[in-house]
């Protein structure tokens, strides 16, 4: 089981990985994640990504793919797993099924979390943090209990730079320039995509029902 998750930001992705994770006991590969075991490691990989980025470089796909193919090779990985993150760009698409390919592996399901734009700049311009503990609030699902102020310390909660509209919306621009071609590469029929405007134990329910109902079909 080759699970790739795409979903904008905001939406949830890194709790429904997890929830995949545990469902179908495989582990869940981040691509930040991985860089930082290599890197941490000392691997050949790890010293070529650090070095590249430590001189403010960007690490090309050449090297992101080989560290994932060496990933997908260790053992805790025989029984399938989760990528979130990966592949991020049609190239990466490309060698990532040579890689499949070569070790004989099946297609990977691929799952498209959809949130319209409108509905995730509402959730996200809701947040709120205290400048004091960093505790994070939202306004809509986890309001504080007297407004504007933090539960713990009293502080008055402010809203993150990053959580401001335009820049939310800057964010999912580049999200759909990058992703689109990506998901267009796989094709419509092998993307299934998961209404991820719901609460998060319902978006769980609907991935975990296409990716049986994925595992039923590539069985037959
Ligand atoms: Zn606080």
């Amino acid at each position: 089981m080759i699970l790739l998750l795409f979903g904008p930001p905001g939406c949830g992705k890194g709790t429904q990985a997890v929830f995949l994770a545990e469902r179908f006991h495989i582990p869940a590969i981040s691509t930040g994640e991985m860089f930082r075991a290599e890197c941490q490691a000392g691997t050949e990989l790890g010293q070529l990504a650090s070095s590249i980025m430590a001189k403010g470089g960007l690490v090309g796909d050449e090297i992101v793919d080989a560290m994932v193919a060496s990933r997908i090779s260790r053992p805790d990985c025989a029984g399938g797993f989760l990528l979130d993150g990966y592949p991020r760009t049609v190239p990466q698409a490309v060698a990532f099924s040579a890689v499949l390919q070569q070790k004989g592996l099946p297609n990977p399901v691929v799952i498209h979390l959809n949130v319209p734009d409108d509905l995730l700049v509402a959730r996200l311009t809701a947040r709120r943090q205290c400048p004091q503990c960093k505790r994070i609030y939202n306004l809509l699902s986890q309001p504080p209990k007297v407004a504007g102020q933090c539960d713990d310390d009293g502080a008055a909660l402010m809203a993150r730079e990053d959580d401001r509209e335009a820049v939310i919306r800057q964010r999912l621009r580049a999200y759909h320039e990058l992703t689109g071609p990506i998901l267009a590469w796989y094709g419509s029929s092998a993307v299934r995509s998961v209404d991820g405007g719901m609460a998060p134990d319902q978006v769980a329910r609907a991935i975990a029902l296409v990716v049986e109902e994925a595992a039923k079909a590539g069985a037959r």
